[in-house]
């Protein structure tokens, strides 16, 4: 293990950002945190979660994928692609760090996802322990741990220090290029911080939601449930849920005409708007009520169904915060019978 002073931390920082562009999370004017590219002078947020997840570093909100021109009956394609320099990302939290296990079951199974796959490739991920969990979080529930992140290294911060520990192969060797701005160090002071952050999950508000009630084989048990008309019955289908979500992966995509050819494009889609998944004959899911239902069961039975039992969601409580009804995954579960009883 190797610590910094935190007084220290932008001298790491700096270290990083001779070789790969490095990325943290940076507060906005607005209140509201986002990860952005670290220069001398920026400063990196003390806040728990950005509004958006990091999902947007390999599966970009909006992103080209292809050029084409046609002429009569030929295609003239052009690869667009702009390849990915190698990068760091800095402060990811345990329960986006998992979010990338999801979207890599999604994206890297054939066909892979060569766009996807170039920028997971490319990057190192320095994970960062939540000292501060927030109320809004759950992500014990689905066997995460706060107090010790995955990633390619995993960080602590105490008030005066920052502690790093690689996991990987590529985590040792940024690690190795660290050396000059860290020094070798016991893990006392993490192994405290450890036991204090899992006291403090303990006691958060949502610790007992349970998974229980869900998991793959329970479509019958659930689907045609008569609490999904009320818990939907408020649902704007605003996409807000789905759009703050590490781990929703939904997508379109669309061609646009330049004038000089058409562009080919994707950009981030959501079950929950009436539009989506529309095709020649219609819509599969008419009702706000099936596209809501759609939504749930999709991270909490059909996906642990068909990835070895993981759950589609992370509990990074980004929904709990962000839905203007005040609906939510946690509220789902609840409604289901998902909660454990005090003992
Ligand atoms: S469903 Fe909500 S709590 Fe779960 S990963 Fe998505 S935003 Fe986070
Ligand atoms: S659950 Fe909330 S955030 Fe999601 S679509 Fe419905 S109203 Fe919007």
């Amino acid at each position: 293990m190797r610590k910094c002073s935190l007084s220290e931390i932008n001298s790491v920082f700096a270290e990083i950002s001779k070789s790969m562009t490095l990325y943290l999370p940076v507060d906005g004017s607005d209140g509201s945190s986002a990860f952005s590219q670290w220069t001398e002078g920026v400063k990196w947020s003390e806040s728990l979660n950005t509004t958006k997840s990091p999902k947007d570093f390999f599966f970009p909100q909006t992103e080209d994928l292809m050029a084409f021109k046609t002429s009569g009956k030929n295609i003239e394609l052009t690869d667009i692609r702009k390849e990915s320099e190698d990068f760091v990302v800095f402060g990811v939290r345990a329960c986006d760090v998992r979010s990338f296990d999801i979207l890599d079951r999604v994206f890297l199974s054939e066909p892979c996802d060569s766009y996807y796959a170039t920028r997971r490739e490319h990057s190192v991920i320095i994970s960062v322990a939540c000292s501060h969990p927030s109320e809004t979080c759950f992500c014990t529930s689905f066997g995460i741990s706060p107090e010790n992140p995955d990633g390619d290294i995993s960080a602590w911060k105490t008030d005066t220090e920052v502690y790093f520990s690689p996991n990987t192969e590529k985590g040792a060797l940024l690690m190795d290029k660290l050396s000059s701005v860290t020094e070798e160090c016991s893990d006392e002071a993490v192994v405290k911080q450890k036991e204090e952050i899992s006291k403090i999950c303990s006691r958060l508000p949502n610790s007992k939601v349970d998974t229980n009630t869900f998991g793959g084989g329970k479509t019958a048990e659930l689907f045609d449930s008569p609490l999904w008309d009320k818990l939907s019955e408020a649902c704007l289908g605003c996409g807000t849920c789905t759009f703050v979500c590490p781990t929703c992966q939904c997508y379109d995509i669309k061609d646009f005409n330049t004038g000089n050819g058409v562009i080919r494009y994707r950009c981030w889609d959501s079950c929950m708007y009436s539009e989506f998944t529309k095709m020649a004959h219609g819509n599969n899911r008419l009702t706000q009520k099936e596209r809501f239902r759609q939504r749930f069961m999709h991270k909490l039975v059909y996906f642990p169904e068909n990835n070895d039992g993981i759950f589609g969601c992370v509990g990074c409580g980004r929904c709990l915060a962000k839905c203007p009804i005040s609906m939510n995954i946690v509220k789902v579960m609840k409604k289901f019978g998902g909660e454990k009883s005090e003992k």
